[in-house]
């Protein structure tokens, strides 16, 4: 396809995320406008062919459609509601696309907004990592009409692999929020067996081996080992990112009517780390508070003869 049939893409939020799939975007020649609050991913884009967009109301009036990347809903609503905010521009023919991971009801009430202008909006967050932004390998979880998707998904192409329409406006979020879910458990369940390993003795790096060829195999293990094993968090995924993700969660359940008593414990120990100053280590370094509690670490262990 030439890029004059191909639309036009307006990319806000230029971070760990959403630097990379800008940049993919542009190497699939679509033609894309950034912009950020933050200037030097903006200059970095622009040296590499982006055009530079001022508010959010600019970059929607001179793109067909908006992907938004940002960290949680008071940011999606600001870009989107706030003054000079990309609603203003809303118009029939145009799209939004919001990837950040936010609250499936803020999610909703934006697509109301938008739709009532006579414009589209999808929800449609990304699982797969800073890894899988930059190698264009991201699963992306949308939520909105028919029409919206199939109109989105030349784009959605250029930057994931597996994407699935799950629903309604507000789905994708909500199959986001149980993505969540299931990697802040998960990785609680593994640091809390290393822990345990290494304290007992038994080289951790081993444990981590043979646990992989069996039924406790896990991505986050295979993932995040390194991270675990070394003691290094570098993000990565933040902490406090997580931390939203299950705020989130839990405001699910309270309005579903769910009880989600291991996602609540996990929220408090990624609160814990937060308050120790580690909300920007990579949320694996959870094991980090399991560590302090029973006095070993992980990475100390590890690599040492078990005789
Ligand atoms: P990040 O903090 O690295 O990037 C967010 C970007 O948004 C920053 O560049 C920031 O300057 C910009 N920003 C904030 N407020 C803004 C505003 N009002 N206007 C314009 N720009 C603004 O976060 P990230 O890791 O890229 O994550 C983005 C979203 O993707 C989050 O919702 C996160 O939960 C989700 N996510 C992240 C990962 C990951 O591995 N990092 C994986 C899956 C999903």
């Amino acid at each position: 396809m030439t890029s004059e049939h191909m639309p036009s893409v307006g990319f806000i939020g230029l971070g760990i995320m959403g630097r990379p799939m800008a940049r993919n975007l542009l190497r699939a020649g679509y033609r894309v406008v950034v912009a950020d609050v933050v200037a030097e991913p903006v200059d970095t884009l622009v040296a590499e062919g982006a055009g530079r967009g001022t508010t959010p109301r600019d970059v929607a009036e001179r793109t067909d459609l908006l992907i938004t990347m940002l960290p949680d809903s008071p940011e999606v609503e600001a870009v989107y509601a706030g003054a000079d905010g990309a609603l203003e521009a809303a118009r029939p023919g145009w799209l939004a696309i919001d990837m950040s991971s936010i609250s499936p009801r803020v999610a909703r009430e934006l697509a109301e907004r938008a739709a009532a202008a006579g414009a589209g909006m999808l929800d449609a967050p990304v699982s797969g990592g800073d890894k899988g932004a930059i190698a264009g390998t991201l699963s992306i979880m949308v939520g909105g009409t028919e029409d919206d998707f199939a109109r989105a998904l030349p784009v959605l192409q250029a930057l994931g692999k597996t994407i699935v329409h799950v629903g309604p406006s507000g789905a994708g979020q909500v199959a986001k929020v149980c993505n969540q879910v299931v990697v802040g458990v998960v990785i609680e369940a593994v640091s809390e067996a290393l822990v345990l390993g290494a304290k007992a003795g038994v080289d951790p790096a081993r444990i981590v081996e043979v646990l992989q060829g069996g039924l406790a195999s896990t991505k986050v293990l295979e993932m995040r080992k390194d991270n675990i094993l070394g003691g290094r968090f570098d993000p990565g995924f933040r902490v406090r990112l997580h931390l939203k993700d299950l705020k989130n969660a839990l405001e699910l359940a309270r309005e579903a009517g769910v009880v989600l008593p291991a996602t609540a414990g996990v929220e408090q120990l990624m609160q814990r780390m937060r308050i120790a100053g580690r909300g920007d280590f990579d949320h694996s370094g959870l094991v980090t508070v399991l560590e302090d509690l029973a006095e070993i670490r992980v990475c100390d262990a590890a690599g040492r003869a078990t005789g």
